[in-house]
């Protein structure tokens, strides 16, 4: 299962926006972002004019950064995406979001998405009562989140149980006493509030 390990401050300064990469410590000045905020690399605080291109490859590259997608299973979802009936755009937004690691995130499960495919790739959940380790899997409406038995006691969960601020979309329940979360709705294009223009991604794979 392979993933980016690089620094990921350096993706939100490449793309010049905050990713929230590493949880709790996005929202703080300690955010390399707000200390240094011009693109990583030698000439990276050079102004330069994007062409449309480069536009639109930036939004694709945010996004996948956003998810923590890697290329190849970005392009698979465009294509699931492209098949659908309905906004190309928005439907693939919808698989990003049905993502298993995006809805522990989601379910304020996990304080980012990095930490939730952590979670998830280290055993700490069920789905419908059958552990689940992918965090690739796309959830479905009905499908039941929960903590395993033996990761309840962990500081990390009782931590959660104890601060736990219920804010997950409408498309989601969440029951943080007893660490489990369910998927009551398909997302709608409403409930991704990330800064996110679809459409030049459309144009960027429509070449
Ligand atoms: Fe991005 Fe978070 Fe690093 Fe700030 S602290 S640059 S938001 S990953």
């Amino acid at each position: 299962m392979a993933r980016y390990t690089g620094p990921v401050c350096r993706l939100c300064r490449r793309e010049g926006t905050k990713l929230y990469l590493k949880g709790d410590r996005c929202y703080t000045d300690k955010c390399a972002l707000s200390r240094r905020n011009y693109a990583p690399g030698q000439h990276g605080q050079r102004r330069t004019k994007l062409t449309n291109h480069g536009v639109q490859l930036r939004e694709k590259q945010k996004v996948r950064r956003y998810y923590g997608v890697l290329e190849g299973q970005f392009n698979k979802y465009y294509d699931m995406a492209s098949k659908q009936q309905g906004v190309t755009g928005e439907n693939f937004l919808k698989i990003l979001e049905r993502r298993f690691d995006n809805i522990v995130f989601r379910l304020g499960l996990a304080t980012s998405r990095a930490e939730a495919r952590q979670l998830v790739v280290h055993g700490h959940f069920k789905i419908n009562g059958k552990k689940a380790d992918i965090p690739s899997m796309l959830l479905n409406v009905g499908d039941v989140i929960e903590v395993v038995e033996k990761s309840r006691a962990s500081a990390k969960f009782k931590a959660l149980v104890e601060n736990h601020k219920a804010t997950a979309p409408q498309w989601l329940s969440v029951d943080a006493e007893n660490l489990q979360g369910k998927v009551i709705a398909e997302p709608s294009r409403e409930d991704i509030e990330l800064p996110i223009e679809e459409h030049l991604i459309v144009e960027w794979y429509s070449k």
